[in-house]
């Protein structure tokens, strides 16, 4: 038997460019909901304690929001602050009609209920997508109604960016199955009507299930974990990982981030592969700008404003 034939060099999806058109849409939409029916999209996010990582993510989050254009607030409670009164900032951004999205970042400290508090949060408003409501649309099909999580969605437009807008009869293996990624990619992709494989941690030869997708998407949480040899010749990767590692090379201390995904090895395999960072990262903030404006059209009234609004 003949070796695959092996692509010299692999198309690079560029999450950036994806995200900043993404962007745009928004802009329209808001600007088409300021003039229609006279509403800024608001978007409240809620951070607690000092997690550096959150921080940086929270404070990317405020930034890209008055960017768009947005109504945009930020809630920092101590470490400390109680169940309760997480919950009671919660019911008021619910009821505060200059809010659409709200987003608690997480993880939350130990002795708050994580899932209590998502399950508090208005599912109207719930742009991280994360309440079980939400859940059940997208798992229903339901996704005039839905609130689609950020990184799976943000996973899929650069898939199909980088294979057409037609996914239909591929094959496609996610490894991972965690709520916020895996199984929500998973459903998105069963949508575009692929076949669809869930791998996890005990997944028997996860490299021959992997070398099956046409569409591959890493989200285990594993630095360069997925190797040339796992990727089918050809295949569009999606690496979905973020992960600090050492860099030596960089001097003394020094890290740098890596995917999931042996980049430089598995892009001489790959048809297209996104990079760590500026692959899905950059889209998952621009999705969550998109749930906000489409919360916001939903909840004034005129859905069909942002209707388009992932659409490239
Ligand atoms: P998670 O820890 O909740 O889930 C990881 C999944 O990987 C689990 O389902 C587990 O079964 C599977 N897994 C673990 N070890 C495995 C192994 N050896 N072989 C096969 N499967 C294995 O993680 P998560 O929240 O889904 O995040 C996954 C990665 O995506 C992390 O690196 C995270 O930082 C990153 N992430 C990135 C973004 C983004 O904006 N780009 C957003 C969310 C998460």
């Amino acid at each position: 038997m003949s070796a695959p034939a092996i692509k010299a060099e692999s198309h690079v999806i560029d999450g950036k460019a994806v995200a900043a058109a993404i962007i745009e849409n928004v802009k329209q939409a808001r600007d088409q909901l300021l003039s229609a029916v006279a509403v800024k999209p608001g978007l409240a996010v809620v951070i607690v304690g000092e997690d550096p990582a959150s921080q940086v993510y929270v404070r990317n989050k405020g930034l890209k929001a008055e960017e768009c254009g947005f109504h945009s607030v930020q809630h920092t409670l101590s470490a400390d602050i109680g169940e309760d009164e997480l919950l009671g900032l919660i019911d008021n951004l619910n009821e505060d009609p200059l809010i659409h999205g709200i987003l608690v970042q997480l993880p939350l400290p130990k002795h708050i209920n994580e899932k209590l508090v998502i399950a508090a949060i208005d599912p109207e408003k719930d742009v991280d997508g994360f309440h079980p409501i939400n859940v059940g649309r997208l798992g229903a099909g339901a996704m005039e109604d839905a609130l689609v999580p950020c990184t799976p969605a943000g996973s899929v437009i650069l898939a199909k960016q980088a294979l057409g807008q037609d996914l239909s009869g591929m094959e496609a293996v996610i490894i991972g199955r965690s709520n916020i990624v895996g199984k929500p990619v998973a459903q998105l992709l069963l949508q575009e009507n692929c076949t669809v494989t869930i791998a996890h941690s005990r997944t028997k030869d996860l490299p021959g299930v992997c070398r099956r997708a046409d569409i591959l998407v890493a989200a285990v949480g594993r630095p360069q974990m997925v190797k040339a040899d796992w990727v089918k010749p050809g295949a569009c990767v999606i690496d979905v990982g973020i992960n600090r590692v050492d860099a030596p090379e960089k001097g003394e201390g020094k890290t740098r981030l890596v995917g999931d995904v042996d980049f430089a090895d598995a892009a001489t395999v790959a048809g297209s592969i996104t990079p760590v960072p500026g692959g899905v990262g950059p889209m998952t903030i621009a999705l969550l700008m998109a749930n906000t404006v489409i919360a916001a059209a939903r909840a004034s009234g005129r859905p069909d404003i942002a209707d388009g609004v992932k659409n490239l």
